[in-house]
């Protein structure tokens, strides 16, 4: 565990936010990027399970940053397994060492949730394809050297390129910056007729939506393991605190009020775990989790959110202050009910898994 004793900059990125480009180095050097992802592509290979136990110590230790600058090459799995071998030799070896960084744009001001509303087009034009659209709340907006794009090359089929960031035609552009997590930087890039190889190409033609889909399945247990390392963290301070601190001569956890949805927290967040841990080890036995993993970051979400927000309120007054860093957790772990899937489309996935041919009312 020695290795997981970096450096924290939490506040200072809050107050001014910035891609920290030291750290996400320094975890590459120390081999923290990429956790889960495959030796034939230069990661670490560890089982997911292991990889879920560090990233939960990251969390734990430092809130969701390190925890999600490692899960930086997780995130662009389909450019290591299928991009093009100069592609990957480009892109992803110096992801894996922090030496550049690689987004993700999907969303699009009309098409968030509803993905098959992408509007942005990939139009194939001898041995390039054209980009055309615009893509909005991306991560690492202004900040990233390439990013993964999704555009339709029909109306029914979507493809992911792999776009470095300087390219002409590309206009990026910082949004106002968010309630937590604000080293990520969101914004909005616009494509107007940006030309990239073919060979920037990731996946077969049209298929981009499906290796999103078995991609999402392993980052949302990842991201469930996140917030749950997060919330853990603010549950051992209240617990302690509630020790501690007395008021009309007894301690805090003795009053009911106060002990109670502690005790709570500590089943809630016990028993995702072992449902998300459970949830790994099918998928790494091929399984497909898809379903469970939607439940599990809604979970996950759902019960860190609820005992960070206990230590906030536990903690009395010093616990809404800055002084204290359970403020910042909630901010920070509130992103997970909206990011990589709103929790209510969660909820959808699973009933899709429940209802598989159930009858569309008219
Ligand atoms: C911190 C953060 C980082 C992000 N990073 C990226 C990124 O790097 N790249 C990227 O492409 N995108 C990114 N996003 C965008 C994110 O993926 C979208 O915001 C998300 O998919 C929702 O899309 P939307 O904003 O268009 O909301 P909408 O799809 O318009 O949904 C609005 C609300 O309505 C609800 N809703 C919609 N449809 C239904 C339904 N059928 N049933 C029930 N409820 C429904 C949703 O749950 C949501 O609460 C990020 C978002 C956040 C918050």
């Amino acid at each position: 565990m020695e290795e997981l004793r970096l450096p924290v900059r939490g506040e200072e990125l809050d107050r001014e936010p910035a891609f920290p480009r030291r750290e996400f180095r320094e975890l590459g050097e120390r081999r923290l990027l990429g956790l889960s992802t495959a030796r034939r592509w230069g990661g670490r290979g560890l089982p997911l399970r292991d990889a879920a136990t560090t990233l939960h110590a990251l969390a734990y230790r430092s809130g969701t940053t390190f925890a999600k600058l490692s899960m930086q090459p997780e995130f662009c799995s389909l450019l290591a397994e299928h991009g093009s071998d100069s592609l990957r030799s480009e892109f992803f070896d110096p992801l894996l060492t922090g030496q550049r960084l690689v987004g993700n744009h999907v969303t699009e001001p009309g098409a968030g949730s509803d993905i098959g509303g992408l509007a942005m087009r990939a139009t194939r034009s001898g041995e390039e394809y054209i980009l055309d659209g615009t893509k909005s709340e991306a991560a690492f907006a202004v900040d990233a050297d390439a990013a993964i794009v999704y555009a339709k090359v029909r109306e029914d089929a979507v493809s992911a390129f792999l776009v470095p960031q300087g390219l002409e035609g590309i206009e990026r552009t910082l949004s106002p910056p968010d309630l937590g997590e604000r080293w990520m930087r969101r914004g909005t890039v616009r494509y107007a007729g940006v030309r990239v190889p073919v060979g920037h190409r990731i996946g077969p033609e049209g298929g981009a939506l499906d290796l999103l889909k078995g991609e999402l399945t392993r980052d949302r247990l990842f991201l469930a393991v996140i917030y749950l390392g997060v919330g853990r963290s603010s549950f051992d301070d209240v617990v302690e605190y509630a020790g501690t601190r007395a008021t009309f001569g007894r301690p805090l956890h003795a009053h009911q009020a106060v002990g109670f949805p502690i005790a709570d927290d500590w089943a809630r967040l016990d028993a995702t775990w072992l449902y998300v841990e459970r949830s790994l080890v099918r998928l790494e036995a091929g399984e497909d989790v898809a379903a469970e993993a939607a439940l599990a970051k809604r979970m996950a979400t759902t019960v860190a959110l609820a005992a960070i927000d206990h230590a906030v309120q536990f903690h009395g007054g010093r616990g809404y202050s800055s002084a204290l860093p359970h403020e910042r957790r909630w901010r920070d772990v509130r992103s997970g009910a909206l990011a990589h899937g709103p929790n209510e489309l969660m909820l959808r996935t699973a009933a899709g898994r429940l209802w598989p041919r159930a009858p569309r009312p008219p």
